[in-house]
């Protein structure tokens, strides 16, 4: 059966060709030839004319901008609301990249980044083996140049016909400006992907923020929640939660030092592996509505505690965790 992280990596693979097609099908991008977008095969034009007459001119900006506009980000704002940065964890091209380069340079250096402090455990109680060599640095080099080199000419396509960016480039005809932008960009993300990666999904990225504040407004939200009751269990484990993380948080936190959570459930699948042999239920658990209150309010005044049956383990004695087996 396929498995959670598995059907992630599926749902990221797809975005990401659709995140490198969707300007060769005119499904979205900019036409700065023309100076207009194009969306869904028809020019994306506001129809903004002065000879028109008023209402004419009302329902243009409405139909074409404001309900368009409305849709996308109130629609993403209301599954970040409730769901979390659902966008960054399942969809975003960025991300996919980031866990690629994570894992490659954790099978170099032991270390997720080249800022972490220490190194992982080769041989985790999560049942993670991961032996480090040195060779692995030169499948991290390709890739960050790959993918870097990937991006710069899709988001050149986002800008320019595609048609005419692709032939350039394989024809070696590339003018000019088209030259430097690949250059400069594929430079710039080199950068950004051997230093940067996570740090920039936390502290960069303007649509990882506003996923992150409209999800720190609803204290209901799903978030990755703690058993705290029976927390020293974590004393013989070597914290596996935390080194599964990609953007590198301490699961077992309240939700305010979670504020970039990409809700990928890595940290909950590394804890059910831990006590798959143990108490059998993993102290992590993906929680909503009132059960999640304790995460989120814990410190600010209110005084909750997890709920009984938050984390079925009255109900569920040894079996594993219900959301976790999806
Ligand atoms: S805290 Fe857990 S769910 Fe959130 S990003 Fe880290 S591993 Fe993923
Ligand atoms: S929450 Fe689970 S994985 Fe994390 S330290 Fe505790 S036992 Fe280990």
């Amino acid at each position: 059966m396929i498995t959670l992280q598995q059907k992630r990596l599926l749902w990221r693979s797809a975005f990401f060709v659709l995140f490198i097609l969707a300007p060769v099908l005119d499904i979205f991008r900019f036409d700065l030839n023309e100076n207009h977008f194009i969306l869904l095969w028809q020019p994306w034009v506001l129809g903004i004319d002065a000879s028109k007459p008023a209402l004419e001119l009302f329902w243009n900006m409405l139909t074409r901008f404001l309900l368009p506009i409305g849709l996308v980000v109130g629609g993403g704002m209301f599954i970040s609301w409730k769901w979390g940065r659902l966008y960054c964890g399942w969809l975003c091209p960025h991300f996919s990249v980031v866990e690629m380069i994570n894992s490659l340079m954790r099978r170099a250096s032991g270390k997720l980044s080249i800022w972490d402090k220490e190194t992982l455990p080769e041989k985790q109680q999560d049942g993670t083996e991961i032996k480090t060599s040195k060779l692995w640095w030169i499948a991290t080099a390709f890739t960050v140049l790959f993918f870097s080199f990937v991006w710069a000419v899709v988001l050149l396509t986002y800008l320019l016909p595609p048609k005419e960016i692709y032939s350039n480039l394989f024809t070696a005809s590339l003018t000019r400006n088209q030259f430097i932008f690949i250059s400069v960009a594929t430079f710039l993300l080199v950068t950004e992907f051997t230093l940067a990666r996570h740090l920039f999904c936390r502290f960069g990225c303007a649509i990882g923020l506003f996923q992150s504040l409209a999800w720190m407004a609803n204290k209901n939200a799903m978030v990755v929640g703690f058993d705290r009751k029976r927390a020293k269990l974590c004393v013989a484990c070597d914290k596996s939660c935390e080194h599964a993380c990609p953007m590198r948080l301490k699961p077992r936190s309240l939700k305010r030092n979670m504020f970039t959570c990409t809700q990928c459930m890595q940290c909950v699948q590394a804890c059910e592996k831990v006590q798959e042999n143990d108490s059998g239920l993993s102290l992590l658990k993906m929680l909503d509505d009132h059960c999640a209150h304790d995460v989120s309010d814990r410190g600010f005044g209110y005084k909750p505690d997890v709920p009984a049956g938050c984390f079925n383990i009255e109900n569920q004695g040894r079996k594993r965790c219900e959301h976790t087996k999806r």
